[in-house]
């Protein structure tokens, strides 16, 4: 696992299990303590738990879609809230035993199921902290984005793809709903995007997507 610090509230665990990188992501804000994705299982947020021990902010666990790599380890997170998409919390209830049976070798340590207890269809914004989530369907239904606006990071969660090689995710939409998305995405104002498996990039990947998109 390796832990970087991308901006002065934001650090990142990156955990590698060969095949695929996985990445979880904290921001430390004024107010709250943000998580994005909780990862394989308990084992997965521990690093995350054990930086943020000893301040005593509340956290806030963000779930970007119901895919299992992003909510196994929910349930450390049982006394906080825990928000995703409608949709989201929908989906994990319907298919947690199902994701359980076909990829348990994955699991961390334990993988409970803990679903998210406030949910929002469009939008929910954090003005003490700067912090708003969107919802940007396209790699699956369920999915949204949290930017942090004060240091001009956003994390879109599977919607940019695995690795440089494979810049496009797979996608549950039309095509054309994701390029809406990506097209919200150029309007907004970040440096920085984090997802849930690539590499640390800039803004320009947007762009880069939506032009292998057109050709
Ligand atoms: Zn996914």
């Amino acid at each position: 696992m390796k832990i970087s610090k991308i901006k002065n509230r934001s650090t990142l665990y990156t955990f590698d299990n060969g095949t695929w990188d996985l990445n979880l992501h904290l921001i430390q804000a004024n107010k709250y303590n943000y998580v994005i994705d909780s990862g394989l299982g308990t084992q997965s947020v521990e690093p995350i738990i054990e930086t943020i021990k000893k301040d005593n902010k509340q956290i806030i666990l963000i779930n970007t879609h119901y895919h299992w790599d992003h909510i196994w380890g929910n349930d450390t997170f049982s006394d906080c809230i825990i928000i995703s998409h409608q949709l989201c919390r929908e989906r994990i209830a319907e298919k947690w035993e199902e994701m359980i049976n076909k990829n348990a070798s994955f699991i961390q340590g334990e993988a409970k199921c803990c679903l998210p207890s406030l949910t929002f269809k469009d939008e929910l914004y954090f003005p003490e902290d700067k912090i708003r989530l969107i919802y940007t369907p396209g790699h699956t239904q369920d999915s949204i984005s949290v930017i942090d606006e004060e240091e001009g990071v956003i994390n879109v969660g599977d919607n940019i793809g695995d690795n440089m090689e494979e810049l496009i995710p797979s996608l549950e939409l039309e095509s054309n709903q994701y390029i809406n998305t990506l097209l919200k995405y150029q309007t907004l104002d970040f440096d920085t995007c984090v997802s849930g498996h690539n590499t640390v990039l800039n803004k320009d990947v947007i762009n880069t997507i939506l032009g292998i998109l057109s050709k």
